[in-house]
């Protein structure tokens, strides 16, 4: 895709989340409902397409403007934002690691929105150590057998395909775990009451029960013990999504915070001509665009070589940009004032929803973790001319 389409389908974004999203951000975050018509809209605007290469009804893969839509459509919902490009995360270990088969069965249908897709890794007993999982697929004949119970799956109240991680070898560690298509209408496979969450509310974050759930032996993605390999990969994306929601997120809260603070009036003039409002304002201003421009540079890296430099560039900005963004919009409220604590204003809500980008993909401690692994065994990440 060249720069002036990616530019078109950007203004088409923009002018869709500014017509569409933004008007029902705040009441998506009051009724806690997900927004199927915004879904199908954004289906019909091709924007799900964009994971998907052509052959499959698709228009990609594409991994930079999906990025770049994430952060347009979080300036004004990050509720929205998360559910447009958790598609992504759960589409990319299908188009990774599918059959033809299955590509062509789910793939279009993804495409086109009919169909939504979920990523289930997480479990009760495991989150940040993602490979001591228990949910097991047992091999019998033409199927596979799965039971145990996954937490926290975002849009897993509504999806309709999930892809499900599971251990094949009890033993073998992070390389005992696989992955699998397991289609909604599963038998064994029910889904539990949805969590009531601070933030991020009206993309359903759903608890996942397998109670002998058989699906066949084509359903599993890649080879039997690839699965934690497809998980990472999909991560190191996940990553800088979580960074384009978060910088969206801060840019509408600050873009909100510069706009207050020219109309409201203290002491006989607006509140951002005294000099420490100015110095709070530039600040945020400037963690922003430092937390933009490292995202930038790990969305480039990342585009062009799937390295172990690049995810660590991928965790680095995902830790800068939630960070920045936890910083930014509570910042905003502050500078509302009592304005900011209340619903009349977006900036609350703001708040509340990146909270949730400091823990999920990784919290920021295992990014941390991630990035000091690196600096142990490979040294600094930069650049030669700059390292
Ligand atoms: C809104 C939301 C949506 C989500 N969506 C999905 C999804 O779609 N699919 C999915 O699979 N999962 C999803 N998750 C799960 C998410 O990935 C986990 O919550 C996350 O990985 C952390 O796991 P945990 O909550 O079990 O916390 P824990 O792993 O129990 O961590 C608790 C605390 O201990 C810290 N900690 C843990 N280990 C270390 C260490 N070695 N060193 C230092 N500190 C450590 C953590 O940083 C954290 O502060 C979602 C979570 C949320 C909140």
């Amino acid at each position: 895709m060249d720069r002036d389409q990616q530019r078109q389908i950007l203004e088409f974004v923009d002018r869709f989340a500014r017509e569409k999203v933004a008007p029902r951000a705040a009441d998506i975050d009051r009724t806690g409902d997900f927004p199927r018509d915004l879904y199908a809209a954004a289906g019909k605007l091709g924007l799900f397409g964009l994971w998907i290469p052509e052959v499959f009804g698709g228009s990609g893969p594409n991994m930079v403007t999906p990025l770049l839509i994430a952060e347009r459509l979080a300036r004004d919902s990050a509720a929205f934002s998360l559910i447009y490009s958790n598609c992504g995360d759960a589409t990319a270990p299908i188009v990774q690691a599918a059959s033809e088969d299955l590509k062509r069965a789910y793939l279009p249908r993804i495409a086109s929105g009919e169909i939504i897709p979920a990523f289930s890794l997480s479990e009760p007993a495991a989150g940040s150590d993602a490979a001591s999982i228990t949910t097991f697929a047992e091999r019998r004949g033409d199927h596979y057998v799965l039971n145990g119970r996954k937490a926290w799956c975002t849009n897993g109240a509504v999806a309709d395909v999930f892809v499900v991680f599971a251990k094949t070898d009890r033993q073998a560690g992070h390389k005992g775990v696989s992955a699998f298509l397991v289609p909604r209408d599963t038998p064994g496979f029910t889904r539990g009451t949805d969590e009531d969450l601070l933030g991020l509310r009206g993309s359903p974050t759903t608890p996942l029960f397998f109670d002998d759930a058989a699906i066949p032996v084509d359903n599993r993605l890649g080879t039997e013990g690839e699965g934690f390999k497809v998980a990472m990969t999909t991560l190191d994306e996940a990553r800088l999504n979580c960074a384009a929601m978060a910088i969206g997120v801060a840019t509408g809260a600050l873009r909100l915070a510069v706009a207050y603070a020219g109309e409201r009036v203290q002491f006989g003039k607006p509140i951002i001509q005294h000099q420490g409002m100015q110095f709070l304002l530039a600040e945020m201003t400037a963690q922003l665009a430092a937390a933009r421009s490292l995202w930038e540079t790990a969305m480039d890296l990342l585009a062009n070589e799937h390295s172990r430099r690049a995810s660590t560039y991928a965790a680095m900005a995902k830790l800068v940009a939630t960070e920045a963004a936890m910083r930014v919009t509570t910042d905003a409220v502050q500078v509302l004032g009592g304005n900011g604590l209340s619903k009349a204003y977006p900036v609350e809500r703001m708040m509340r929803d990146v909270k949730a980008f400091e823990i999920f993909d990784g919290t920021n401690q295992i990014q941390k973790m991630l990035i000091g692994r690196y600096l142990e065994k490979q040294g600094v990440p930069f650049a030669v001319d700059i390292g």
